[in-house]
Parts: C-alpha cells; structure tokens; sequence
C-alpha cells in the first residue's frame, strides 16, 4: 500500500460516507429477523417465468444487438415506450427527446450531484428525506437546508421563508429536492395545490426543482396528483426522476430522466463519463414485456400486493400500538413513517426491537439536521402479510418495554 494512501483520495472520496442503511440492513439478514429495515419490493412481485420467455425470446431474435454497446440515451423504443406512457397521463407535450435512460434512479441522483454542485453549494430537501440521495450530493460537496413537513409533505411557508432568508444573505440554493408521491421516508403524498404553492415559489425564486417518483405508480387508494414536471408544462423548471426499480425489477437497475431537451443533454454527457450506456439487454427485455401487455399487469399485480400489506399492517398498528404512538397512513410506495412520543428515543428501542428479532430504520438518518430522534422508517412491501402483523406486535411490545424504563 502507497505510505500517502489516505491522503490522495479525493476531497469528494474523503466525504463519501457508507450508507447508514445498508450498513444496517447487513445485521438485520438473519432469517429470524422480521426486517422493516430494508426498502426491497417482494420477492413475489418478480414476473420470474414471463421473464425466462422474453429473455429466450430476445437472444434469439436481437442477441448481437442486445449484447452490444448501446446508446447513452438508450434504447429508442423504450424511450418511446415511456414518453408515450407520460403523454397518455396527460403530459402531451413529452417526446422522447425529454427522456434518457440512467442505470437506475441513483444514477440520476448522482449525476444531479456531478451536474449541478460544486463543494460548499446548498440545496433543500425535505426533513425527512431520502437517504440515497443526500448521500449522492454528499459525496459532491453539496450541503442540505432542510425544511420540515406537514401532513401535506414540505411545508410552502417554510420553504419561501428560508429562499427570503437565503436571498438576503446573497445565497442561492441549486435546487429544491422532493419526493412527492408516497414519501421515503415519511409515506405520504403531496396534494396538487401544495404542488402548484411549491412551483410557484421555485419560480419566484428561479430555482430548479427535482422531482424524484419511484413510487408514483404505485397507488393503492385515493386519486393521483398531477406530478411537478405536468404543473409546470415541461416548461424546464422541474427535473424529473424516474426508474423500473419498484415497478417492474430493481435488479436490473433501469431507471430515466425526464427534462427539458438542453438538461437531458447535460445527463447524457455526465453518464457518457460514468458508464457509457445502460445494458442493452435489459432494456430490450423491457420493451417486449411492454409489447407482450405483460407491464400495466404486473403493476397491477403489485399494487394489490402491496395494497394487502399495507391494511395488515395498519389494522395491526391500531391493534397493538400503545398509547402516544403516531403514524402515517400512506396511500401507496413502500413505507410509512413512526414517531415515538418526543423524548423517548428509536436507538434505545432499536436495541430491544432487534432482541426480538425485528428490525426498522431509525427516522435521524433521514433528517439533514440530526433531528428526528423519535422517528423509525417501516418497509411493509417485503415481508408476508402475517410477518408485517407478527412483526408489528413485537414492534408495540418493544416500545412498551421502552416506555417502562
Ligand atoms: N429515490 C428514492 C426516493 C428511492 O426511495 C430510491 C430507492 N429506494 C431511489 C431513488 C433509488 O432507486 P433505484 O436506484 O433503484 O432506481
């Protein structure tokens, strides 16, 4: 080993911080552990034999293409698969030049990061947010303003007050970060008008926003809201994120952007210089499972899925939860979010969670003020109906225990 090793990485490698959460989920791997911990669609939701047909399929007729190198873009036909998909949500002014492929959404968030943060540079997020993506800026030197929540997700007042205060001290932040269909990791979903108050002040402020939507089509009750990148009609304030990851398969780590032509152009280069292009393989197996009719199925598919796992898990919230417990209610994704009454504190329960052989995430991770103390994420997509219930009740007696301290 070089005798300077530590001191020739990077700036940005010396920052880099392994996740909080992965490093979690290795302690909670044991087949005993019922784990709330991770953020893994089902097992079960994986269309394993359509698959095994399309992949046959593909080598046999495209093999040579599919195993080649591709386009950085990706390949036209899903990108036109998925320009089609917005335009018939109501987003008629999408083409395919508004989109390009990344190798999932974390890819995206990292090329946010490469594209728009020099070290020292501010952006906002939401108190909570997502992990992954605090990370991604992280490791570019961008520093997080967070602004709380309500029940309707990042508060409008607080947002245009911290722009006011930021703006009289000359600072401008690079972009407003938000996760606004079924939060990570708070679960809940930002209501149109909260949508148009938050577009609105971004424009006063002419600052971009990144919509990131892992979840969006994963709506178990209640009527979709019209995303960011609809409200401001692709008119190139609004970045917006999207992937196959809970959809469709997280293990082939497909995901896209959706923006305005010259910002698409921008992602192009910075993956260019990260991985050249996303498997052609995987995208083509993708296209026919959208030819085959086999896509809107399998969402469906996983909707009731996640849907019946959900209400198990509520009915046994309201079941077992003692008093001073809160949570939200979300009405689609993969989490909700738990508060223990102020004071008591989720690594103490943790402690004891884990001792009975269940996991959560602690809520502080999520927080880019260290705050949330009282917090805990739970992941009710992958464990079975019954193991969300058992998990629960051993849950609530954890907490008893801790209240009893
Ligand atoms: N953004 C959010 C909000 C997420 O929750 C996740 C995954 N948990 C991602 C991005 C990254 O997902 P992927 O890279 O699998 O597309």
């Amino acid at each position: 080993m070089v005798s300077d090793y530590k001191e020739i990485l990077s700036d940005s490698a010396k920052g880099m911080k392994r996740s909080a959460i992965r490093e979690l989920l290795k302690l909670t791997q044991k087949p005993e552990i019922i784990s709330f911990a991770g953020g893994l669609p089902a097992k079960e939701s994986f269309p394993l034999e359509q698959l095994q047909e399309i992949s046959a399929e593909v080598i046999a007729t495209d093999g040579a293409a599919a195993c080649q190198y591709g386009s950085t873009e990706g390949v036209p036909e899903l990108l036109e698969i998925l320009a089609q998909r917005y335009r018939d949500q109501g987003l008629s002014f999408v083409t395919k030049e508004n989109i390009t492929m990344t190798t999932s959404s974390q890819q995206g968030l990292d090329s946010v990061g490469k594209l728009f943060l020099n070290r020292g540079d501010k952006y906002i997020c939401e108190l909570p947010s997502y992990l992954g993506a605090l990370g991604a800026f992280n490791s570019y030197g961008g520093v997080g303003v967070g602004i709380p929540q309500d029940e309707q997700g990042m508060s409008a007042v607080e947002l245009e007050k911290t722009l006011a205060e930021m703006k009289a001290k000359g600072e401008k932040p690079k972009f407003i970060y938000l996760i606004p269909d079924f939060q990570n990791p708070a679960g809940m979903t930002m209501p149109e008008a909260r949508r148009m108050e938050i577009l609105s002040i971004a424009k006063k402020y002419d600052i971009l926003i990144i919509e990131d939507s892992p979840y969006r089509e994963l709506r178990f009750t209640g009527k979709p809201q019209r995303m960011l990148y609809d409200l401001d009609k692709g008119e190139g304030n609004v970045i917006t994120l999207g992937t196959f990851s809970k959809i469709f398969l997280p293990g082939f780590r497909m995901g896209w952007v959706l923006a305005h032509p010259m910002v698409i152009d921008n992602f192009v280069k910075a993956k260019q210089n990260t991985d050249l292009c996303t498997s052609a393989f995987l995208q083509k197996i993708t296209v026919k499972f959208f030819q085959k009719n086999y896509f809107d199925a399998n969402v469906k598919n996983i909707v009731e899925m996640y849907r019946k796992k959900l209400e198990a898990m509520l009915g046994a919230f309201e079941k077992y939860m003692p008093e001073g417990v809160t949570w939200t209610r979300p009405e689609g994704g993969l989490f909700l979010f738990l508060n223990l009454p102020e004071g008591y504190d989720a690594e103490e329960l943790f402690q004891i969670a884990i001792e009975k052989n269940v996991a959560f995430v602690l809520g502080t991770v999520f927080f880019v003020n260290g705050k949330g103390k009282n917090t805990m994420r739970i992941n009710f997509s992958y464990m079975s109906e019954e193991m969300n219930i058992e998990g629960v009740r051993r849950l609530a007696e954890s907490i008893k225990e801790l209240y009893a301290r």
